[in-house]
């Protein structure tokens, strides 16, 4: 096939991705358990410095959030844009964090870049092939989440898009797919984590709330990920999930994360992942 950087042979050793920070080094990849979390989208600099705040303290490493948001409905809320990136970048010095945030348009290239560690490419974007090879020339790590209908073989080739363009930082994230069954929001395919573990040599993440849409799924999932030998977790958090902007449902509490950080420590030392 013709993924050949994104997989495995005798010589590749396993990517491990290195992102330093005023806290020190953030590390995502083989042997350590990762954890992203942060609301759905940056709605306002109080409530997302409150809250990257407390992540940070219940042992999240990695903050994030959405700056320009992917939208179903063009009238729903979209993220407070290059705004929204400059409280990201508050948010990354008061909590020396690293933050995630994603990128829908080329023409916000330079922005998301300045203002963020590691560059998203959303579900909706997994085959915006102009977009990926984009991706392969910026000296930024770049987190692929799986598209909404995407075969795992799609989803590799989309990672040799950056791959091939010389970027070498990539992230695979599971985020569920379309399936028949609409009682979860997506259909989570853990087997895809145990089968790219074993195929290719990149960090590969899994999302259990977009993967369910469902607040009291998201523990269940996570650690199920984790058992199929996920390197980490993205998760959202809200300090009011009732009153979110988007994915109020799937976003956890404050103290519902601390409960899933809690049990991801427990699982990661009988993993042997450190988690940071
Ligand atoms: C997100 O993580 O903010 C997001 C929009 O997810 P997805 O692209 O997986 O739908
Ligand atoms: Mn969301």
């Amino acid at each position: 096939m013709d993924y050949k950087l994104a997989v495995r042979d005798n010589h590749t050793a396993d990517t491990i991705i290195n992102i330093a920070g005023k806290a020190g080094i953030t590390r995502i990849g083989k042997g350590y358990c990762t954890i992203i979390a942060g609301p759905c989208a940056v709605e306002s600099r109080e409530k997302y410095l409150e809250i990257a705040l407390k992540v940070k303290n219940m042992g999240a490493h990695i903050l994030r959030g959405g700056a320009f948001k992917p939208r179903t409905s063009p009238y729903s809320f979209a993220g407070l844009g290059v705004e929204g990136l400059k409280i990201l970048e508050e948010a990354r010095d008061i909590t020396g964090l690293p933050v995630v945030t994603e990128l829908m348009d080329i023409r916000d290239l330079e922005q998301v870049y300045r203002y963020s560690d590691i560059i998203q490419i959303g579900s909706r974007n997994m085959q915006n092939f102009s977009l990926l090879r984009e991706m392969g020339r910026v000296d930024k790590p770049i987190m692929v989440k799986r598209g909404l209908s995407a075969t795992i073989e799609e989803w590799l080739l989309a990672a040799e898009y950056v791959l091939c363009e010389g970027n070498k930082e990539v992230i695979l994230c599971e985020r569920g797919i379309r399936t028949f069954e609409v009682m979860t929001r997506n259909t989570v395919d853990i087997a895809a984590v145990a089968l790219l573990k074993d195929l290719s040599h990149l960090p590969v993440i899994v999302d259990p709330s977009h993967a369910t849409g469902q607040r009291n799924l998201v523990k269940p999932v996570a650690m199920a990920a984790l058992a199929a030998g996920a390197d980490g977790l993205m998760i959202e958090v809200h300090q009011n999930p009732e009153e979110a902007l988007s994915d109020g449902p799937q976003s956890l509490t404050p103290d519902l994360f601390r409960q899933v950080v809690k049990e991801a420590r427990d699982l990661a030392a009988l993993n042997k992942q450190i988690f940071q």
